[in-house]
């Protein structure tokens, strides 16, 4: 297990991990892969083994028809066997627009003057999370721009605030961050107050191309962007998240830079990230990326994802309402394993409706467009309908449960007792307190459904657990 004592500051790697030339190596290698290649490679992913890099270069070269539909199909069946039905959801808040980096792609670029620039007070911040609550999230992922004003102590103060927001039955359990990189110290801050998984994305692996598009500020410093984690884990803080932002350069690149950035913190700190996110590039406002040559089509794109699930098993896969809904609901059946429902990403975005309808538009304050604009409800209602069971569980985190990630794989029987139980629990709250009356009759058979699953004394402890929920009691949890 990744112990934060055993490395001293001097381990943290002052050259890039990531070789461009290397990958691109890895990647022409990859072309050459038969059929039966492609098939044993599959085979491994299927008993659940990690791929490697020139494995990972053979899936995503595959441009057969028929091959593909076959790593799709491997995809959802390895999904099934180590997720179960489980899907869990999130919320995004952002909390301000101030940005020291000129990012060619982004609405928040700091050259971008069409933008109404705002940071939210610690009160008007609450006033969101009540809006969240009382939609009935417990899960949120913050955002913001890079600006010295977003530094560690104001994502201390951040997290604290958001916690101590309560409304009605409702509570956000657990606080994901995706902001700038800090040194070591600020770290250390941000895990003593309670972060859940601090999320930075690395936009692209390829070098050249970062330079290119990172214009100005302190993101154009490549190296210090991908050492992040590094650092994060030298402070202790070891749930992270990686990411890039497809469009950027070419996809096959960048699936291997991801598994390229995983392999370095595994084999480095016996720990890998806990989610990896894919965003696709989307347009913004003073943002023009029309006839880009990177753009990922839809088939490459449902594809890279069942690319990833094979390859990294074990990482939770997020997927945000950047995409359309129809998009969303064939990539949960490939690999991914968090969505957001009901969001909002202008700054200030959230009213006290969950209601699209009526809602004070927050024009200018977005840092890309959305393409999924249902409400929670709404997405709850769709994930029923294809037997998905929507999850809000934040158990071992709140319980200490160290390793939360770590513990979900490789304690025998711990998805089944645990995640499993616990999606059933906090789905039937979110039933209780906030859905509307055709989702909860329909969440209630969903859960009965699944209750069939259980033998003997472990389903008596969650019909009993279950039972207290309907009977007004809440955050009960295994
Ligand atoms: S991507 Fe991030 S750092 Fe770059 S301009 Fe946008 S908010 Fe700022
Ligand atoms: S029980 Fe733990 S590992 Fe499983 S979903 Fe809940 S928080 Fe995650």
């Amino acid at each position: 297990m990744y112990n934060p004592q055993q490395y001293n500051i001097e381990d943290i790697p002052e050259k890039p991990f990531v070789d461009c030339d290397e990958i691109e190596s890895f990647l022409l290698r990859g072309k050459n892969g038969s059929f039966e290649q492609v098939r044993s490679v599959i085979c491994k992913a299927l008993n659940r083994e990690r791929l490697s890099l020139y494995e990972t270069s053979v899936l995503v070269n595959v441009t057969d028809k028929n091959l593909r539909e076959e790593i799709k199909e491997a995809a959802g069946e390895l999904k099934k066997k180590i997720y179960g039905n489980r899907i869990v959801l999130f919320a995004p808040l952002y909390t301000g627009n101030y940005c020291i980096n000129e990012c060619s792609y982004c609405g928040f670029s700091c050259k971008n003057q069409r933008v109404d620039r705002t940071s939210l007070t610690f009160d008007e911040i609450k006033e969101q999370v009540t809006a969240l609550e009382s939609c009935g999230h417990k899960r949120v992922v913050v955002s913001m721009g890079e600006h010295p004003c977003y530094g560690s102590g104001y994502i201390a103060d951040l997290l604290k605030t958001i916690y101590s927001v309560k409304e009605g039955k409702g509570a956000i359990r657990r606080i994901n961050v995706n902001a700038a990189p800090l040194d070591v110290e600020g770290f250390r801050k941000v895990k003593d107050a309670g972060v859940g998984t601090y999320q930075i994305f690395q936009e692209t692996y390829n070098k050249k191309r970062y330079r290119e598009v990172h214009r100005s500020g302190k993101k154009r410093d490549y190296e210090w962007r991908l050492t992040a984690f590094d650092r994060a884990l030298k402070a202790g803080l070891d749930d992270v998240g990686l990411g890039v932002l497809l469009g950027l350069y070419d996809w096959r690149y960048e699936v291997l830079g991801l598994i390229r950035h995983v392999n370095h913190l595994e084999s480095t700190y016996n720990v890998g990230p806990h989610t990896i996110s894919f965003p696709r590039l989307k347009s913004a406002l003073g943002v023009n990326f029309e006839n880009n040559e990177y753009d990922v089509s839809d088939e490459d794109f449902v594809f890279l994802v069942a690319v990833l699930r094979l390859a990294v098993p074990y990482t939770g896969m997020i997927l945000t309402a950047r995409e359309p809904a129809a998009i969303r609901d064939m990539v949960l059946r490939y690999g991914v394993s968090q969505i957001d429902g009901g969001s909002k990403i202008g700054v200030g975005g959230y009213s006290s409706s969950c209601s699209y309808m009526g809602i004070e538009k927050k024009h200018g304050r977005e840092q890309f467009a959305l393409n999924d604009m249902r409400s929670l409800d709404e997405v709850i209602h769709e994930l029923i309908k294809n037997g998905y069971l929507p999850s809000f569980c934040t158990a071992c985190y709140r319980l200490g449960r160290t390793g939360e990630h770590f513990m979900e794989f490789s304690v025998p029987g711990f998805i089944k007792r645990f995640c499993f139980s616990n999606a059933i629990l906090t789905f039937a709250e979110y039933l209780e307190d906030y859905a509307s009356v055709l989702v909860k009759q329909k969440g209630y058979n969903l859960i009965d459904k699944n209750l069939r699953q259980y033998r003997g004394k472990e389903g008596e402890k969650v019909i009993t657990l279950l039972n207290r929920i309907r009977n007004g009691e809440r955050d009960l949890f295994l």
